[in-house]
């Protein structure tokens, strides 16, 4: 098992660079390829799960992490502020904040609730030097974060739609859950909330997962004092082939940030009530998930996740012309191709593999005259010729339907 450090040696995802800093790594243009179709995916699954786009700044006045309480709890994390003016700015620790001013922007009535806002966002953690480690601890975490405002009735429903889309979303990147968590506060101070909104929500989360959970046959574990200062957690866990344990998404109840904010909505009575803020994550944060995937696939990510899904070889100089056109094809079908023409073919092939391209596509004379090629699927072991037409054809459905790899057998 290599770390993904040690696998980016050869796949070339992300590069550090001392003056760009420590834990501020550079997304390589094989790197940025992964993290597109990450996001497509986040985004996909967010407006499946009726999520609206929204974007905020990642930074903001000391006032507004002030009021949100982050300055009190995190500030040993936070970068120092930056003096600006009359006032003081910080680069945020999460976009909390930020979308509970987006709620905050108009009125709302119990009719339109759920409201779930969805961001990729970038957040900050002044992490000391040496616990920094290639894309798995960062200064800068770009999450894909969604946060849920809706009435207490619709609690229960609103954390297991946001389990089901989180173990969704691990179920099409391949990557395994071993258990659920329920993260209570136990009999120490310094949870915010009263002793019945935290049973309330720890009984709403429970009977969500309890569903979910079974419909996923994952146990779900009592874990006191795990909680969250503002509320209750469902965590998805994972262990790692190191030991290490780790959240990769989550589903948060927050007592703290409606009432420092001043949320509400309209109910039926004509009066004002307070909202119920959910905190959900579903395919985590990009730097996170990409050693995950690096990891669990030793470099050989599936199809629609290669940063190079088919690597066109012309044996001769002849057959150039017909490789870069088939370049072209796969490209304007929106997979991700290149052609490589220099030197001698046997380390070509060498190359592609080494960079885990999924598919090699060589083209030789015969190949060219029938509009063919001969593809080598590394994963698969799978080689022969395909015409063209139906490369293109495979190749299109393994990317659209996020699948592992090509259906050699199909039709
Ligand atoms: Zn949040």
């Amino acid at each position: 098992m290599e770390d993904h450090r040690d696998l980016n040696r050869d796949l070339r995802v992300f590069a550090s660079d001392p003056l760009a800093g420590a834990g501020l790594p550079l997304w390589l243009p094989d790197g940025a390829a992964i993290r597109e179709e990450l996001q497509r995916l986040a985004k996909d699954l967010a407006h499946a799960d009726g999520c609206v786009d929204v974007y905020t700044p990642v930074l903001g006045k000391r006032e507004l992490f002030e009021r949100s309480g982050h300055l009190a709890k995190f500030a040993a994390d936070m970068f120092a502020p930056i003096r600006l003016g009359e006032d003081e700015v910080v680069l945020r620790p999460a976009n909390c904040p930020h979308h509970a001013l987006v709620y905050a922007a108009d009125q709302h009535s119990y009719r339109e609730l759920p409201l779930r806002l969805n961001e990729l966002g970038a957040m900050f953690r002044a992490e000391r030097s040496g616990v920094l480690s290639g894309l798995s601890r960062v200064r800068q975490i770009n999450l894909d974060d969604t946060h849920v405002f809706c009435r207490p009735d619709q609690a229960a429903a609103e954390a297991a739609r946001g389990l089901r889309t989180a173990l969704r979303a691990q179920q099409v990147l391949g990557l395994r859950v071993d258990y659920a968590r329920l993260s209570r506060r136990d009999d120490s101070d310094g949870w915010l909330g009263s002793a019945e909104q935290w049973r309330w929500a720890e009984d709403e989360l429970r009977a969500a997962a309890g569903e979910v959970l079974a419909e996923a046959g994952l146990p779900l574990v009592d874990a006191p004092g795990e909680a969250a200062f503002y509320g209750p957690k469902i965590d998805l866990q994972v262990r790692d082939g190191r030991g290490h344990e780790e959240t990769i998404a989550t589903v948060q109840f927050d007592f703290n940030q409606p009432e420092r904010f001043d949320l509400g909505y309209t109910g039926p009575d004509g009066r004002r009530h307070r909202v119920v803020m959910i905190h959900r994550g579903t395919v985590g944060s990009m730097e996170r998930v990409v050693a995950a995937l690096l990891e669990r696939y030793q470099g050989r990510l599936p199809f629609w996740l290669a940063p190079v899904q088919v690597a066109v070889l012309p044996v001769g100089e002849e057959q150039d012309a017909r490789a870069r056109d088939l370049a072209d094809r796969l490209r304007a079908g929106g997979q991700r191709a290149v052609v490589d023409h220099e030197g001698p073919l046997g380390a070509r092939i060498r190359e592609a593999r080494r960079r885990r391209c999924h598919l090699i596509a060589v083209v030789g004379p015969q190949e060219a005259a029938a509009a063919a090629v001969q593809v080598t699927d590394v994963g698969q072991s799978h080689r022969g010729v395909v015409t063209v037409e139906r490369l293109l054809e495979l190749a299109r459905l393994a990317h659209s339907e996020r699948r592992r790899g090509l259906d050699w057998m199909a039709g």
